[in-house]
């Protein structure tokens, strides 16, 4: 199975670059964030309690996001890998994912971490809010503090990863296809070296 985990910042181009990648490997897109906001818009319990988290921008907890992924996986028993995309956002999340997966005799593959600058991010993200109907990109307040979340809570994720010799880095400034290359290449290499 080919297992990515997309990583970077919100705005970093994570769900743009999944899409295609998707397509390209064949692989199941699962965006917590995406699923999130379907409960939301489905008026279900986990989607009620999802929504008082994502208006802030801070995390949904561990256990509730945890439980969520899983029965997505769960739903894919043919898949021939997965993006994971938003997830895992915490240690205990990216540990129980591993053990998840253990236990499917399947492992991460590799995370690949979009870099993009502060500045860059919050541009995005504004420009983003002007149609994607998210609340949470139209207030520089939340955006400001989904970064400040990013920074304290998620990234160190990367630090689980580079410690299982996982971790790759991929600028993520330029056109979508540019960024596409290089992830694609990062990839690639991968598969070779398996
Ligand atoms: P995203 O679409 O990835 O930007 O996620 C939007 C919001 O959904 C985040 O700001 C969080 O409130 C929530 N969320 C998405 N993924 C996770 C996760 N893995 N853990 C906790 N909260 C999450």
């Amino acid at each position: 199975m080919l297992n990515i985990v997309l990583f970077g910042p919100p705005g970093a181009g994570k769900g743009t670059q999944a899409v295609k990648l998707v397509n390209k490997y064949n692989l199941v897109h699962l965006s917590t964030g995406d699923i999130f906001r379907a409960n939301i818009k489905g008026e279900t319990a986990l989607g009620k309690l999802a929504k008082s988290y994502m208006d802030k921008g801070n995390l949904v907890p561990d256990q509730v996001t945890i439980s969520m992924l899983e029965a997505e996986v769960d739903k894919n028993p043919k898949a021939n890998g997965f993006i994971f995309d938003g997830f895992p956002r915490t240690t205990p999340q990216a540990e129980a994912l591993d053990k998840f997966l253990s236990s499917k005799n399947t492992t991460i593959t590799k995370m690949l971490a979009l870099d993009v600058e502060n500045d860059e991010l919050i541009k995005r993200l504004l420009e983003r809010g002007k149609d994607s109907g998210r609340a949470d990109d139209l207030d520089t307040a939340i955006i400001a503090n989904r970064i400040k979340v990013y920074n304290e809570q998620t990234a160190v994720v990367a630090d689980f990863y580079a410690a299982q010799n996982k971790f790759e880095k991929i600028y993520g400034v330029g056109s979508v296809e540019e960024i596409f290359n290089r992830l694609c290449k990062a990839i690639d290499k991968q598969i070779v070296s398996n």
